[in-house]
């Protein structure tokens, strides 16, 4: 007996991989993982019209920054066209197929004699018991049962009967010899030992006609789970208008993966109302039962928060690591060293997304600060000059910036000239960053270190100084010494 868990992610290569194909990826990884069972990665490409190569790969790059991993494949489907010749073979020897040369326009009139009398448009039977030949044009069928029911025994929806009186002989090998999506499937899933099919609810009509097909060929059927659609906020299919898009569109708008593969899990599947979870929580805690029954509402707001949350419990040296593209696309080379892992430090309680956390780093690695206009205008005005040196000259010559001696540094020039911290520290923050928002003043020094603060401070003294020359003063003159 087989004991071993086995899943797979079969998706079709034509287009990138979106959010409810991602997450279904998501759970057979998943729950390989948790039950310690194998996951195979295989390629639909038998619909040679619709598979790109460039889907191929987009769908590999999505995989690979989900830090979704296969033991096995990828398979290609379109490599394994004798396979599912030989398995089409079976059942003709073994009488549960059969050729069919019903040619288009009849099928076309008994649909739509069907379609009039009220009923299903399925086949009719005419070539089922004909015992015909392989010939040009002729297509192979199944012989399905005409009476009873099929029964999807569907762990996360319980029991569905399907009536087999409603379910056609539907073809598993077209015309020009190619097998159909649900004979490749279960001749695949045979093969590959799969014991565990989640996938999406669209594909439920499909099942009874592949346990059809696993009980001829005499084989095992497998667990089948079938889980609800991922949907908009107007709970409609979860499309481009309501910003789904690839799941590598994500990673581009500076998502982390963890925060991601946690967002779509939940989005399916609950442990009590515990919402962040590690990629190890997640493995360890995943299981079938607590797949929902109902659709997942995709909720942007609700996924940059888990973000927001991620970025906060990864280490520095790993956020270090995942900044440089960010870093690199607005024109800063950095190395993930002792540096960048001080800067993500500051950064890292404060930066919802690594697109945030680069534009928020950029004076960190600035030659010279850029003025906001109005910060500048605001702040950096003659009143504040005077304590604004005498904190440039004890910065220079303290021995080290750490808070500790920073603090009574700052408190005396404070007290020197009855200024309370809010005073100074934006006129400071705008010196060092150009800006009014920042990391805190301290923190920031400590980064930035002695020369590039001293560099700073000096030029917002001439910046200041310079004002002064122009007749510029402050508002009032009232802080003017
Ligand atoms: N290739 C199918 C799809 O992308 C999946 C089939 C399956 O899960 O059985 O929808």
């Amino acid at each position: 007996m087989n004991h071993l868990t086995i899943t797979r992610f079969p998706p079709s290569p034509s287009g990138y991989l979106h959010l409810g194909g991602a997450r279904t990826a998501l759970f057979n990884w998943l729950y390989a993982r948790h039950c310690g069972g194998r996951f195979v990665l295989r390629i639909e490409d038998t619909d040679v019209s619709r598979s790109t190569r460039a889907s191929v790969e987009a769908i590999f790059e999505a995989l690979e920054w989900l830090g979704i991993d296969w033991d096995e494949g990828p398979y290609f489907q379109s490599r394994r066209f004798e396979i599912y010749r030989d398995y089409i073979n079976r059942l003709l020897e073994s009488g549960m197929a059969y050729y069919c040369t019903c040619t288009a326009e009849r099928l076309e009139k008994m649909r739509d004699a069907a379609m009039k009398a009220g009923g299903k448009p399925k086949y009719d039977g005419t070539c089922r018991e004909k015992g015909l030949g392989p010939t040009e044009g002729a297509v192979v069928r199944f012989k399905a049962p005409l009476a009873g029911s099929t029964i999807v025994g569907d762990c996360i929806r319980g029991n569905i009967a399907f009536d087999n009186a409603e379910l056609d002989d539907f073809i598993i090998q077209r015309s020009d010899g190619s097998p159909t999506y649900n004979l490749a499937v279960v001749v695949d899933d045979i093969t590959m030992n799969i014991n565990t099919i989640i996938r999406g609810d669209d594909h439920l009509n499909n099942t009874p006609k592949q346990i059809q097909l696993y009980e001829a060929l005499g084989c095992a059927v497998p667990v089948f789970g079938h889980v609800p659609m991922v949907l908009g906020h107007d709970k409609t299919r979860l499309s481009k208008r309501h910003g789904a898009m690839s799941v590598t569109a994500y990673r581009d708008m500076g998502y982390h993966p963890d925060a991601m593969v946690n967002y779509l899990v939940r989005l399916g599947w609950s442990y009590g109302d515990q919402e962040f979870f590690t990629r190890q929580e997640l493995i360890e805690k995943f299981n079938l039962e607590h797949i929902g029954r109902s659709a997942g509402i995709f909720n942007r707001e609700k996924l940059l928060a888990l973000n927001a949350e991620h970025i906060r419990a990864a280490s520095e040296e790993e956020l270090a690591r995942r900044l440089l593209p960010f870093l690199s696309a607005r024109g800063i080379e950095a190395k993930p060293d002792a540096y960048l892992q001080a800067v993500v430090a500051t950064l890292k309680n404060r930066s919802k997304t690594f697109v945030e956390m680069a534009e928020a780093a950029d004076f960190y690695f600035a030659d010279a600060v850029a003025y906001d206009e109005k910060a500048a205008r605001k702040f950096l005005k003659p009143g504040i000059l005077a304590p604004l040196k005498e904190i440039t000259a004890k910065l220079e010559s303290a021995s080290v910036l750490d808070q500790e001696t920073m603090e009574p540094l700052f408190q005396e020039v404070m007290d020197k000239h009855g200024l309370k911290l809010g005073k100074i520290a934006q006129p400071m923050r705008v010196a060092l960053t150009g800006k009014t928002v920042s990391p805190g003043i301290f923190e920031m020094i400590a980064v930035l270190g002695k020369e590039k603060v001293g560099r700073r401070l000096t030029d917002a003294i001439q910046y200041i100084e310079g004002r002064a020359l122009n007749g510029e003063g402050d508002a009032a003159g009232k802080n003017l010494s």
